[in-house]
């Protein structure tokens, strides 16, 4: 497979000129971000990369970041963790908080916000240091010290951050969450705050095309049925509620983020990672030209999980 041939022809005939989203605004920090980028990093279970545009630019992961917590959370809990968040799409708005009343402050699933937030829970209560071992997490998994938060993203989630504040509150009086509100909203915040390039991001979730083992050491970090169970859930709920339209368009199990990353893989036996950035969003708040590219990347390589 000659996947530069494949991401040069993706380069030469998609561009920011074909899209007409915009880039979040929500908070000052992300709409600061130049909306001509575009950039895109393949990795392969030969532990080749493959590259175009600014694939080694740091940009913020957003929501991606939620796969590294949910990770994290299972290998403390195991399945105990589904007592306290469910595993089904939402289809409704990631922030949103009218589900979680009929369903006694259970989250439906680990990537909507209050789901994230249950997990930031998890982590804040067993964990000495959370941002620390998130970090540590990271960095163990892309083999680069150098990733870290972006401290004025955390702070610009904080100023602004009265919904997830209320998500957090709101499950609380239901008596879904143990510890007290403020170190889990901070956690929450730091965790979308990370920053990464498409160059490290396919590179953390090469973890997920190859059974939980890093492809360069060997060392087994999830187990195969987590990442199973990782894998299924950007299946079925990493797009917001536009995973149904990322399915159908791209066919691999991904996750995105408001920052206009989508990293998605493909498992074992032809692994490999993509990540793709392009901060212009379509209106359900997920990358429109790195939709679009991902769907040619498929459709070029006739590999996807369908
Ligand atoms: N930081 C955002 C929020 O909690 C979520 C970002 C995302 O969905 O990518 O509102």
């Amino acid at each position: 497979m000659d996947y530069q041939k494949i991401l040069d022809t993706i380069e030469s005939e998609m561009s920011y000129r074909d899209v007409r989203g915009k880039v979040a605004a929500y908070i000052p920090e992300l709409a600061k971000v130049d909306p001509k980028k575009f950039g895109m990093h393949v990795y392969c279970g030969d532990q080749q990369h493959f590259c175009f545009g600014d694939s080694e630019e740091n940009f913020s992961v957003q929501s991606i970041a939620k796969v590294f917590s949910l990770s994290m959370a299972m290998i403390l809990m195991g399945e105990d963790l589904w007592d306290r968040v469910d595993v089904e799409p939402s289809g409704d708005p990631f922030n949103s908080l009218t589900q979680l009343e009929y369903e006694q402050g259970v989250p439906r699933n680990p990537f909507i916000n209050a789901g994230a937030l249950v997990i930031s829970d998890i982590l804040v209560d067993q964990l000495e240091n959370p941002k620390e071992e998130l970090l540590s997490f990271v960095r163990k998994i892309t083999d680069d010290e150098s990733i870290d938060f972006d401290k004025a993203v955390a702070a610009s989630e904080k100023a602004t951050g009265y919904r997830n504040i209320a998500l957090v509150n709101y499950m609380k009086a239901l008596g879904n969450i143990k510890c007290d509100v403020e170190p889990i909203v901070d956690f929450y915040f730091h965790l979308c705050s990370l920053s990464m390039s498409c160059k490290s991001l396919a590179k953390a979730f090469m973890l997920y095309a190859n059974k939980g083992v890093i492809l360069e050491t060997g060392e087994q970090v999830l187990s195969a049925t987590t990442v199973k169970r990782i894998n299924a859930l950007m299946q079925t709920c990493g797009f917001y509620d536009e995973a149904g339209e990322f399915s159908f368009e791209v066919g691999l199990p991904g996750k995105s983020g408001v920052g206009g990353g989508i990293v998605a893989i493909h498992p074992h036996p032809d692994r490999y990672s993509v990540a793709v950035w392009s901060p212009i969003l379509n209106e359900k708040g997920n990358s429109e030209l790195g939709m679009k590219a991902l769907e040619k990347f498929t459709s070029l390589t006739g590999i996807s999980v369908f």
